[in-house]
């Protein structure tokens, strides 16, 4: 594929826009990941990325990356680092996919909980685009838990989804310390009170949890201790080993339709 696009969307995050040649109508499930095959320094590297974009527009996909900063003493991730620094478009990449199986297209329901931290937004803008785009009777609350406002990706985005589908309802809860006294939604992690105050019906939703692992295990806690019916409750984690190491990726090879080869 070849990198039409580049947005900035937040001071560590960007989004690469693909397209094909032969010219490629891209079939996939809103909330799948696709795996980018790259060579960097000599060395072959794959990484799996969720694909932010939405099947509803298939003649281009994206992928969203969040920088993986340097922890002392570990190095600054190498892909996430690369694809921000070295990667341009115009340049070509392999990928392959979709992949995986966290999709409301797989576990329909008429209420969802989008809930999200960090990076983890991505497969959630994915299902809220593909929502929006084909009009599904879905009520979503779209629960995002970001530092500061700078750091939520597609905001004007979704706040504009929001004032025009009635059945799109944003949450946004900051971590931050410090934080500009213009913003006046929520702040902190959440909690059981979070949660009751942001969406008290939430036992009723199918839910949809997504970011790094400490989030991840932190998300599930407060649902455990809500008595949220976690049967009801999906996970995808971002974090930990690179996706060599990863638990393998389910390939949907029951379903031809959806799958888009390697170009
Ligand atoms: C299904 C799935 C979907 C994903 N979707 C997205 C997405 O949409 N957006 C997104 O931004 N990310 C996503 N990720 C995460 C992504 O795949 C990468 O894991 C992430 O970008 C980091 O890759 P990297 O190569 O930059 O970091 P890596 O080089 O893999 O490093 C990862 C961490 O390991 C540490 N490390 C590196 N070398 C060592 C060492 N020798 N010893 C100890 N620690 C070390 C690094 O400091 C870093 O903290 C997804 C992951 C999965 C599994």
């Amino acid at each position: 594929m070849t990198c039409s696009k580049i947005y900035h969307e937040t001071p560590d995050v960007k989004t690469f826009v693909f397209t094909a040649a032969p010219h490629t109508l891209f079939s996939y499930k809103p909330g799948q990941f696709a795996t980018l095959h790259l060579t960097i320094d000599g060395k072959k590297v794959v990484r799996s990325y969720t694909i932010s974009s939405t099947p509803s527009r298939p003649h281009m996909l994206s992928v969203t990356v969040k920088r993986v900063p340097a922890v002392a003493p570990h190095p600054p991730g190498l892909v996430s680092n690369w694809l921000h620094t070295e990667f341009a478009q115009g340049q070509k990449i392999q990928i392959s996919g979709p992949f995986g199986d966290f999709s409301c297209h797989s576990h329909p329901a008429p209420k969802l909980g989008l809930i999200s931290g960090g990076s983890g937004v991505t497969p959630m803008l994915s299902m809220t685009r593909w929502i929006c785009d084909t009009a599904a009777q879905v009520e979503v609350v779209f629960f995002h838990v970001a530092k500061t406002p700078a750091d939520i990706v597609a905001r004007d985005e979704l706040e504009m989804l929001a004032a025009r589908h009635p059945n799109i309802k944003l949450v946004f809860s900051l971590t931050r310390q410090e934080l500009p006294c213009s913003w006046s939604g929520l702040r902190g992690r959440i909690t059981s009170p979070l949660l009751d105050l942001s969406v008290p019906d939430l036992k009723e939703r199918r839910v949809f949890v997504c970011g790094p692992e400490p989030f991840m295990t932190a998300t599930q806690e407060v649902l455990r201790a809500y008595g949220f019916p976690m049967h009801n409750c999906h996970e995808e984690s971002f974090g930990g080993p690179s996706v060599s190491q990863a638990a393998p990726a389910k390939l949907v090879d029951d379903e031809p339709a959806l799958k888009f080869g390697l170009t």
